[in-house]
């Protein structure tokens, strides 16, 4: 199924550069953050950004995250934020779930949930560097 429209719930280093690069591949992006601050940053980058919190229902509800194709959970720190962002999105029926996880545990929690796809980006960017290290011809691992 091909993915046109985001709603990223985080934009911290991680939740905005995704943002912001599928932004300039021409995706529809729903940025949500609590902190104000962040939202101004990425609300000219985005196609929307608003300040809100990403574990309310009603908050989810009423921005219509449902109509998304996929959420994206981009918040590490707050692993209780984490969960209950994850568990609402899946209620809500967004299509197709990703989350940040920021320890092995964190993600076995968002894979019992039904998270589609946990990401660990510090794990995984390591990894790709290790082979990028070795092997200086492999463009993109
Ligand atoms: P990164 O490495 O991506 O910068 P981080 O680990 O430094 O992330 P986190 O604590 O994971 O920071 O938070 C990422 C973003 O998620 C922050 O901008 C924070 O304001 C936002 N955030 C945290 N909790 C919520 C929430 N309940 N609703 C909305 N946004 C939230």
């Amino acid at each position: 199924m091909k993915l046109n429209q985001f709603a990223i719930i985080g934009l911290g280093r991680f939740g905005s550069s995704l943002g912001r690069e599928l932004s300039q591949l021409g995706y529809e992006v729903l940025g949500i953050d609590h902190d104000e601050e962040k939202v101004n940053e990425m609300s000219s980058v985005l196609t929307h950004a608003v300040a809100a919190d990403g574990t309310e229902e009603e908050v989810l509800r009423s921005i219509g995250v449902r109509n998304f194709d996929c959420g994206i959970i981009a918040i590490g720190d707050d692993i209780q934020a984490s969960i209950l962002a994850a568990i609402l999105l899946k209620d809500l029926g967004v299509k197709k779930v990703v989350a940040k996880a920021v320890s092995e545990l964190h993600g076995r929690v968002l894979e019992k949930i039904g998270v589609d796809r946990v990401i660990y980006p510090e794990r995984d960017m390591g990894i790709r560097v290790a082979h990028q290290l070795v092997s200086p011809n492999l463009l993109d691992y």
